[in-house]
């Protein structure tokens, strides 16, 4: 998978995937994540990216012009699947939406800043608007760092243990039951026993019940989707 983001702060996104699985992905040639840098394309004297707002009012809009540039030149390069721009009013993003965003191929997004861009590159370039909660960032690059973690750890192959991914929370509508691992006994505070009785249908059953206690309890409307 092949993925392109297009900012005005490269920097902010370089350390997020130098570490852990995004790297080993990376390594392997699973990922591929290319960072462009908007302000390159700007096509005035001083490379500014961002003018007033017509109609006035307060913050400052990214300007249509090296966006377009930059995306017009990656399309010619190749074809995307999907062009991304994340935004607070896109889709809310979870865990169903990386699933399909991890089988696609060619992968652009977009950090807006400011009050946001140009309503004319959403409208003519943009396939895919996603929002990653009810809050608002200051720049679209930390959302975008989330969205790709997200997508990338389930490419086949970037975790050691093939079916770790499936049983995170979310991926059957439920939450994860707790885990544990050595010592046994931390300062009198206990694993529970069954995890080491070495029965696995007991244990497989226990884990599911937690799975659906702490789902009932704290995510009720889980059950609801589907
Ligand atoms: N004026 C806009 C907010 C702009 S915030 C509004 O009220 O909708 C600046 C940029 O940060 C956005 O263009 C977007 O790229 C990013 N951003 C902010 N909050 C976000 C969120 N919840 N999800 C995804 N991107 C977000």
């Amino acid at each position: 998978m092949r993925i392109d983001i297009l900012t005005i702060f490269p920097g902010m996104l370089e350390a997020p995937f130098e570490h852990s699985i995004i790297k080993r992905a990376k390594e392997k040639g699973l990922a591929e994540i290319h960072l462009h840098d908007i302000r390159e394309y700007a096509n005035n004297k001083h490379r500014r990216v961002d003018d007033y707002p017509y109609g006035g009012g307060s913050g400052m809009v990214m300007m249509i012009q090296p966006i377009a540039d930059c995306i017009e030149q990656l399309k010619s390069q190749r074809d995307y699947d999907e062009i991304i721009f994340t935004t607070p009013d896109g889709e809310v993003f979870n865990q169903n939406k990386a699933n399909y965003l991890s089988t696609l191929t060619n992968i652009m997004m977009l950090c807006g800043h400011y009050k946001g861009i140009d309503e004319r590159i959403r409208e003519n370039y943009i396939t895919r608007e996603i929002s990653i909660g009810d809050y608002v960032l200051s720049g679209g690059e930390l959302a975008t760092a989330v969205i790709t973690d997200s997508i990338v750890r389930l490419l086949p192959g970037v975790l050691g243990d093939e079916t770790s991914a499936l049983s995170d929370s979310f991926q059957n509508s439920l939450l994860s039951p707790p885990v544990y691992t050595r010592p046994y006994d931390y300062k009198g505070l206990k694993v529970p026993n069954i995890l080491l009785s070495g029965d696995d249908k007991k244990i497989d059953d226990w884990r599911f019940q937690k799975s659906l206690e702490r789902t009932r309890l704290r995510r009720p409307d889980l059950f609801d989707e589907e």
